[in-house]
């Protein structure tokens, strides 16, 4: 029987959103995409001006502010729509500057607690896709299906590289590789739903694999 639920957690630049969002649509399913969650909260904190490092101001906006993560209503390459009051930040919330901030954010507990609240109770509505760091371990521990996509540090720093080239823009390879592994550091060393895959994920490692791969092996293990 085809799964209910799927949780794939994995570090920065795994390749989750793009295989995710492929799995859902050919389930019909929908894709929940964590992380936007995390982005849109350290974005709305960088508009406010709000120090970064006041736990309890940012904490207030995770508890405060709607955040909408829909299907998406444009084909310009999003998976999901994310929305604060109508407004859609979707592409905001892909800026450098929140990636660079959005781990400090994530690794706030009342943050966490309020999120993962409003997660939880999408994916126990069934037929969903989520993909985060901690959806197999305290989202959706129950999920039917968990897989955990992993790969070495210079393979996922080399696709965002590339992913980045691609759209015309310039990069810096050894750049791309510091962030990465700061971010892996600090969502792997936090108190709180620290990444790490559940005890009964499947582990895939993507090093050697291309999407497609990936994505045959994640619906081989729907089956
Ligand atoms: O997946 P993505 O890279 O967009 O996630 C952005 C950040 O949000 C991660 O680096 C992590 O700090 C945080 N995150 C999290 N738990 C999730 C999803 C994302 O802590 N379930």
């Amino acid at each position: 029987m085809t799964p209910n639920t799927i949780a794939i957690d994995g570090p920065a630049a795994s390749g989750k959103s793009s295989v995710g969002s492929r799995v859902a649509e050919a389930l019909n399913y929908l894709f929940f995409d964590t992380g936007l969650m995390y982005r849109a909260v350290t974005w709305i904190a960088l508009q406010r001006e709000v120090d970064l490092a006041d736990e309890a101001a940012v904490s207030k906006i995770a508890e405060d502010v709607p955040i909408d993560v829909r299907p998406p209503s444009y084909a310009d390459g999003r998976a999901c729509d994310v929305l604060i009051d109508d407004d859609d930040i979707t592409w905001q919330c892909r800026r450098p500057e929140v990636d660079a901030n959005v781990s400090i954010v994530a690794a706030y507990p009342a943050v966490r607690t309020a999120l993962s609240k409003q997660q939880r109770r999408i994916g126990l509505r069934g037929e969903v896709v989520m993909v985060g760091r901690d959806i197999g371990t305290v989202v959706l521990p129950e999920a039917d299906l968990k897989v955990y996509l992993d790969a070495s540090a210079e393979e996922r720093a080399r696709r965002r590289y590339d992913e980045i080239v691609a759209r015309g823009e310039k990069a810096d390879y050894d750049e791309i590789l510091a962030k990465v592994k700061q971010r892996d550091h600090v969502d792997s060393t936090r108190d709180v739903a620290p990444l790490r895959p559940a005890d009964d994920a499947v582990i895939i490692n993507t090093d050697r694999l291309d999407e497609d791969q990936v994505y045959e092996k994640i619906m081989g293990l729907c089956q």
